[in-house]
């Protein structure tokens, strides 16, 4: 594999990084990582991988929190990443509501597709990381590959089935982290 374009990996936020709430996370105090999540980042990060979030957060444009605990809560995800060493490059999120009809709002691609602008990257065959069925397909939409948490709604949405095809599942963030990397090994080291 060409070594020229960084590795880049793209997590949807809530049920992946941290836990989710039918009733939305609207604080930074609601805002709490699943286990081993942030660790997992941090060993992306280590061993090559920029990581970048995309995530619908209509709550905003439902009008249940503002712009200002948005991003209060991305400060402590952010503290508490580099108080492990890790890195999140970017939040990329859609605050629009289903109503809005909007380009960014998964299950469409807009957020990947800014996300591959600013970064100049191609998108095709990066790791999508989601528990939600539209996380996979706006990955897809742009040549992405499937992966599925079963944390968050992830035992509900393989539960339902549809997956897109190559789904593969993992238990959670850590689990997929591992198993990407553990890949890689496999890719570089000689046969014996
Ligand atoms: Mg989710
Ligand atoms: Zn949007």
């Amino acid at each position: 594999m060409p070594q020229s374009q960084p590795k880049f990996v793209i997590l949807d936020r809530d049920g992946v990084v941290n836990l989710d709430s039918d009733h939305f996370i609207k604080t930074p105090d609601e805002w709490v990582p699943i286990t081993g999540s942030l660790e997992a980042i941090a060993t992306l990060n280590q061993a090559g991988y920029r990581v970048v979030i995309a995530s619908n957060q209509s709550g905003i444009g439902r009008g249940l929190f503002e712009m200002s605990a948005l991003n209060a809560m991305h400060e402590k995800m952010y503290k508490a990443l580099a108080n492990l060493g890790g890195r999140v490059e970017a939040v990329f999120f859609c605050p629009h509501t289903a109503a809005d009809n909007c380009d960014c709002r998964k299950p469409k691609p807009g957020l990947f597709e800014q996300i591959g602008e600013r970064f100049g990257v191609e998108l095709r065959a990066v790791p999508v990381v989601g528990d939600s069925l539209r996380d996979l397909e706006a990955g897809v939409a742009v040549g992405c590959i499937p992966h599925l948490v079963r944390t968050g709604k992830g035992a509900k949405t393989l539960a339902k089935g549809g997956l897109p095809a190559g789904t593969r599942v993992h238990d959670d963030l850590a689990a997929f982290a591992q198993w990407l990397i553990a890949g890689d090994h496999a890719h570089k080291s000689p046969a014996p």
